[in-house]
């Protein structure tokens, strides 16, 4: 039985329960309902009124009603398919309850004739007299059958009043635990205890009432565990003590002086918060957010310069070769020769890879350039001051701290990310690292034009395009995936592809998810040198690389995305000095609700407010993916409706880390929100 203050009776097997049995079980855990805590966020539907009997002479055939009354009669038929019968009364009149396939042992026991039983159920006619068939809810204690009964989307398998028993049994069961709230939060909730707050929940009359106090506060424990678990994890790395990077402002201004560009305010400003925590005693665990073209590249690269001067390695890693040798490029073109720059590239002759290991454990490389290959285990650097990641990792919190513990206490980490999202978002999936943003894009970019076009006017965009390649411009064609029974179909983008092929012999090429790794590379290769204009593909190919002589993007099939991804795929051009542009084409005209979030993004070019409409819209989890990214959905918060929760979370984790306040109350709460597995050490 439950222990009342123990949180491990929730965390406790299913079997633990009254009543239920493997096969429940089972049917649960399909499910993912794996503990008696998993069933708490399984909430009613709606709720059926059993409260209120009526007289059988006022029934309303058609209605779920309850009734006091006294079997009579029994006939049971010896014939089979012909249904028990059971004839009750009360003083208005006369009803027949009716039951197929049953036992007659079993209709004796539920209805003794001259008893007063309470009996609930959706009222028939049949011949001229009321029944009801097959009654679920029928008992001589009248107290259970008159209440709400709720009503949940059930597992197949299990019963509604089974279930409605397993819930009761738990609430009744439900520990009180310490509060691990402050007063002040307690307050913001009418000061309603976590166990008093699931009862509430679960009151039928409450289904939906996400504004009241009792789902607000469990709506908050859900992100305060994460934010709490993600602060225990950036205080636990900031605590980590490294040698100090001594920068050589002189030399910073040195590269900075070669560029053929100014940098931003927030250029600027974020390399300024980067140098400082290389300068600093604490390890660098910081993430840098900015929209595709905001250029990040140059920021982290200068971070990577003041590292080496300070006598330190640095290391790129970048989710593809093309990526890695672009970034090595501009490097090479940046840095003075006297600086070591390398690329391992999966493609390096043996030799030459063996050769560069040995310099790499040598320490005659400063920076070193690649893809995930460089942190493998046979890589040795001397001495790692800096690891730089670049785009598209969707790292989830552990793969992260796994990656910065791996460079060892001296090294400082930086993450790049080019997918602005929305901050509640941002302080779920990114709140163990610090936070730099850069909002602001280089002034010389021209905004990319966006259209929208049906596709039946196919015609004009080939115009336009043959236009475009007259000018010797080069063409993105993006076709949507076709999933059919979870195979992915690449024929819609085969098909574009031999359309255009026809139209612009030896000009196009094709790209999709089953293109060979290495074939992919050489096309991307040959497009960026303009071998060939137009290239057709699937979404596969990454938003980093620059391709400065392609100005156009059809995007097909466009209602298939969503603003975010849309605006992430646009961002493949526009990186160059030409005038840009961005068609999306649609099968058919478009709806009111679709027009206007077409024109978001056409009146829009930042990321972050495309972002944050996106999410109002279609609501958070699906944005850009990042349910696969292995962040735990929330049961009840949502970071569209809860934002000012998310705020208020935010405001008091700072507190509890400025005050250094002791963490073991949270326990029970990081224990119960399963975010044990991140912070293992309260445990
Ligand atoms: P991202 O943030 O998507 O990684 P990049 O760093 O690749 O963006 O920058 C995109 C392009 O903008 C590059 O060609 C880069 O040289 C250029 N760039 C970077 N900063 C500026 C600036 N302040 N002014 C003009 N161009 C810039
Ligand atoms: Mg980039």
């Amino acid at each position: 039985m439950a222990n009342k203050s123990n949180y491990e009776y929730l965390l406790s097997d299913l079997s633990n329960l009254k009543g239920v049995g493997a096969k429940t079980t089972n049917l649960l855990k399909k499910k993912k309902i794996n503990n008696i805590f998993d069933l708490l966020w399984k909430l009613p539907k709606t709720y059926t009124d059993r409260s209120h009997s009526t007289k059988i002479k006022d029934l309303k055939i058609g209605e779920n009603q309850t009734i006091n009354i006294t079997p009579i009669k029994y006939q049971f038929p010896r014939v089979r398919n012909l249904p028990n019968k059971v004839s009750c009364t009360d003083e208005t009149g006369e009803i027949d309850c009716i039951f197929f396939n049953s036992y007659e042992g079993y209709v004796r026991k539920i209805l003794p004739l001259g008893r007063n039983i309470t009996i609930s159920g959706k009222i028939g006619f049949f011949r001229n007299k009321y029944q009801l068939t097959n009654p679920k809810y029928l008992s001589e204690d009248s107290t259970l059958i008159k209440q709400k009964h709720n009503t949940y989307s059930l597992t197949q398998g299990i019963s509604e009043k089974v279930y409605n028993k397993i819930i009761n049994q738990i609430i009744t069961n439900l520990p009180i635990l310490n509060e691990w709230h402050s007063e002040n939060i307690l307050n913001k909730f009418e000061n309603i205890k976590w166990n008093d707050a699931i009862i509430e929940l679960h009151k039928p009359e409450n289904i939906g009432k996400f504004r009241k106090n009792f789902y607000q506060r469990l709506a908050f424990d859900e992100i305060f565990s994460t934010f709490l678990a993600n602060s225990e994890i950036r205080k636990k790395i900031k605590k980590i003590k490294k040698k100090r990077k001594v920068l050589n402002k002189t030399k910073q201004i040195e590269i900075i002086d070669k560029l053929e560009f100014t940098l931003t305010k927030d250029q600027k400003k974020t390399l300024q918060e980067i140098n400082n925590d290389l300068s600093s005693s604490n390890k660098m665990f910081r993430l840098l957010q900015g929209d595709v073209g905001s250029g990040k590249t140059i920021v982290s690269l200068i971070a990577a310069y003041n590292t080496i001067n300070s006598g330190f390695q640095a290391a790129v890693m970048a989710p593809t070769e093309i990526l890695a040798r672009q970034h090595y490029n501009f490097a090479k073109k940046l840095f003075p020769k006297q600086v070591n720059i390398e690329l391992i590239s999966g493609k390096s002759e043996y030799k030459t890879k063996k050769e560069v290991l040995k310099k790499l454990a040598n320490n005659e490389i400063d920076i070193i350039f690649g893809t995930h290959a460089i942190f493998q285990k046979k890589v040795n650097f001397n001495n790692l001051g800096l690891i730089i990641i670049d785009e598209q990792h969707k790292f989830g919190v552990n793969q992260r701290k796994r990656l910065s513990d791996k460079g060892g206490n001296n090294c400082d980490v930086l993450l790049m990310t080019a997918t602005p999202i929305p901050r509640t978002l941002t302080m779920t999936l990114y709140g163990d690292m610090d936070l730099s943003i850069i909002r602001e894009k280089p002034k010389s970019r021209k905004p990319i034009k966006t259209y929208s076009k049906l596709e039946s006017k196919i015609d004009d965009v080939v115009k336009f395009i043959k236009k475009e390649i007259k000018s010797g411009n080069q063409i993105f064609w993006v076709c949507p995936l076709i999933e059919e029974s979870k195979k992915l179909d690449h024929s819609s983008a085969v098909k574009k592809f031999d359309y255009l092929n026809k139209l612009f012999p030896k000009q196009v090429s094709l790209l999709h998810g089953k293109t060979d790794l290495n074939d992919k590379e050489i096309i991307l290769d040959n497009f960026l040198k303009n071998k060939f204009q137009i290239l057709v593909s699937t979404t596969i190919i990454e938003v980093g690389i620059d391709f400065p002589n392609a100005n156009v993007i059809i995007i097909e099939n466009a209602n298939k995305f969503g603003l975010s991804q849309l605006h992430q795929l646009r961002g493949r051009v526009g990186r160059g000095s030409k005038e840009s542009t961005c068609i999306l084409m649609f099968k058919s005209n478009l709806s009111e609700n679709a027009k206007k979030r077409i024109n978001i993004l056409k009146d829009s070019n930042d990321g972050f407010y495309i972002s944050e409409e996106d999410m109002k819209i279609r609501g958070f989890g699906d944005i850009l993916g990042f349910k696969q990214s292995g962040i735990k959905n929330f049961k009840l918060a949502d970071p569209v409706h809860n934002s000012d929760l998310f705020l208020l979370a935010e405001k008091e984790i700072r507190r509890i880390e400025n005050q250094n306040e002791d963490i073991s109350k949270f326990k029970p709460l990081i224990k119960l929100y399963d975010r044990a597995d991140i912070i293992n050490d309260i445990a």
